[in-house]
């Protein structure tokens, strides 16, 4: 086997894989991949894609069982795929840590060396002090995915994207949910007016939701407590000080371009901090594989944080991406109970703002809640990138009846 690799990418989820992938794409030879559990990482196995089963799937007659094994069953198809999209890397299925500038210690292989090494490792839940996880009681999200049966009743503690959607999760399936945020609002990262939406539609739901709020174990009479506080960086026992890396801030810190500031230690996804989303790791990825490929002479674009698109998936869904705040911009707004298609299917709540330039109408930004709203909102970023006008939106003609008839009236509304 090679023990010299032009790129060894350490962590096979959404940040790692793509990037050994386009790694190869781009012509670099000799890739590898180290993965200590399954591939897909934390997205594929116990993230993103199980919980929107439980959102989306159909709700099956066994309950909550027979949807974690049907999402179980996507899961698997998911791995295949990822495997295959690593045809042509060398793959090691073990742990592997850093030993030294350009050496990378692997599990049962020994030390092997690589041009580049790119840090993929992700993150894990982070505990409560006074609420350490113990699978039974006190729940991470991992223990979450994985349950037979819903609690009778649920305190979640965290109301950020994953705490939200369990929150509908569990309620869908039987549980009395109170979900407990110490912010004065739920999914303090987003907008206000998007917590309105979500606010309003958890507690039509039956949700208990509590703001401004610390969770006291001692007093919580549920079942079973959900800790959704946040993630940390997977940065221990990876060998960094081997090659002069700290974490003063607990995760890796990089530029818009992946580098650590060490020569030939890359990092990307949720090692390298917030916002850890599976599409902000990819894109990662993809731009420190063609930073490897291209050479210094060839950097792409760096990474723009507000061009990163944060979605919740509820029922409404949330979405929101680029600059939504400014003396500069103005705002205009359209509503799904006004759209065709929302109101014969019955998901009239909610609406799209859309913010653009009041000196040009370039679009600089959107808040959407509503159905199929995350669908949407790629696309925005897309003439948000693009440089585009909301005029140019407006002009555009949509398919009738769709659900995106919405952004362009929102559009319109800001040619008014
Ligand atoms: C419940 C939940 C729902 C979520 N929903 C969404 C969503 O809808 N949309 C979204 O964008 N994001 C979502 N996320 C976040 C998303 O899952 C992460 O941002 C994403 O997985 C990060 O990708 P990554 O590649 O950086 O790391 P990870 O997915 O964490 O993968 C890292 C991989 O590295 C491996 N690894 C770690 N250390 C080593 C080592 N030393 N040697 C070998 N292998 C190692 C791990 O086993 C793991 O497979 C969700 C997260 C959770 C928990």
């Amino acid at each position: 086997m090679a023990d010299f690799f032009d790129v060894l990418v350490i962590g096979a989820g959404p940040g790692g894989y793509p990037c050994a992938h386009r790694a190869l794409q781009r012509g670099l030879k000799k890739v590898a991949v180290v993965e200590m559990a399954a591939p897909g990482g934390v997205c594929l196995n116990t993230g993103c894609i199980p919980t929107k089963g439980f959102l989306f799937g159909p709700s099956p007659a066994g309950g909550l069982e027979e949807r974690v094994r049907a999402n179980a069953a996507a899961i698997g198809r998911l791995q295949k795929g990822v495997e295959f999209l690593l045809k042509g890397v060398t793959r090691f299925s073990a742990r592997a840590r850093l030993a030294g500038p350009g050496r990378v210690e692997i599990g049962g292989h020994g030390v092997v060396t690589a041009r580049h090494i790119v840090l993929a490792t992700g993150s894990r839940p982070r505990p409560l002090a006074r609420l350490p996880f113990d699978g039974t009681r006190v729940l991470s999200s991992d223990h979450a995915v994985a349950l037979p049966s819903a609690p009778a009743s649920i305190a979640i503690i965290g109301a950020g994207a994953v705490g939200c959607e369990f929150a509908e999760v569990f309620s869908r399936y039987g549980s009395r949910v109170t979900l407990i945020e110490a912010r004065d609002r739920i999914v303090p990262e987003m907008d206000p007016w998007l917590s309105r939406h979500l606010e309003r539609a958890l507690k039509k739901r039956g949700v208990d939701v509590q703001v401004g709020a610390t969770a006291d174990p001692a007093t919580l009479d549920v079942g079973a407590i959900l800790v959704a506080v946040g993630r940390q960086a997977n940065v221990e026992e990876l060998g960094l000080e081997t090659v002069g890396l700290s974490t003063p801030e607990g995760f890796v810190r990089v530029d818009g371009h992946g580098r650590t500031g060490v020569d030939g230690v890359w990092a990307v996804g949720d090692v390298t901090g917030p916002p850890q989303l599976a599409h902000r790791a990819t894109r990662q990825g993809g731009i420190v594989a063609d930073c490897i490929a291209g050479g210094p002479s060839a950097l792409p674009s760096a990474l723009n944080p507000l061009s990163i698109p944060a979605c919740v998936y509820t029922h409404p869904q949330l979405a929101q991406v680029g600059r939504v705040t400014g003396d500069d911009l103005k705002m205009g707004e359209a509503f799904f109970r006004a759209n065709g298609y929302a109101v014969v299917t019955d998901r009239t709540d909610g609406g799209v703002r859309l913010f653009a330039e009041a000196e040009g109408g370039r679009l600089t930004g959107a808040l959407l809640a509503g159905p199929e709203v995350a669908e949407m909102v790629g696309l925005i970023n897309a003439l948000i990138g693009a440089g585009a006008t909301a005029g140019q939106l407006a002009d555009t003609v949509f398919p009738h009846p769709t659900l995106a008839e919405v952004v362009r009236e929102a559009a319109e509304a800001l040619e008014e």
